[in-house]
């Protein structure tokens, strides 16, 4: 099954669902097309390009939840890049390391580099003159839980990127 990623009105994006699905919204104008592959989609009476990105006519209000933290989480937010060197890095590094009271938060989590994270151990950023180049916050609930592989559709990418957090740092 294909899938279409759903922008709100206001562009954001907000769920990912079946193309059928995208194409009822489409039909039932809830949604219109701004990007469409090329395989053919067929109902009773209409035949049609399945949509790849769709937009909401109307703005619709999303309950802000909370992303559990998790090690995948934290992994996939960042896209395996090390804060420190930005080469690929698979482990969590506390900014403020826990054994000096640091929590494991997602405002004192990010990923780091093997070689990095050792380096960095226990110690503080300013200890070590290190600078995180951007600033730790809260995900943003609804583009933090659509990131993953479903993600990196290269149809996709001109219309998440602005939502990305990893695109911060990779601007410095
Ligand atoms: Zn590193």
């Amino acid at each position: 099954m294909n899938r279409t990623l759903v922008l709100n009105a206001s562009y954001e994006p907000i769920a990912v669902v079946s193309s059928r699905r995208a194409f009822l919204l489409v039909m039932n104008d809830k949604a219109s097309v701004l990007s469409q592959s090329d395989r053919v989609l067929r109902s009773a009476t209409v035949t049609a390009f399945e949509p790849s990105v769709v937009l909401l006519r109307q703005f619709i209000r999303i309950p802000r939840r909370s992303i559990p933290l998790s090690r995948r989480a934290v992994l996939e937010m960042y896209d395996y890049t090390c804060a420190y060197c930005f080469k690929y890095g698979n482990t969590l590094d506390h900014v403020l390391p826990r054994a000096r009271g640091g929590t494991n938060t997602w405002d004192n989590v990010v990923v780091a580099c093997v070689k990095c994270n050792n380096k960095k151990a226990d110690r503080l950023l300013s200890e070590l003159g290190w600078k995180l180049p951007f600033e730790l916050r809260n995900p943003e609930p609804t583009a933090a839980a659509i990131i993953g592989k479903r993600w990196k559709e290269p149809a996709w990418t001109e219309f998440t990127a602005p939502w990305q957090r990893h695109e911060l740092k990779m601007a410095v």
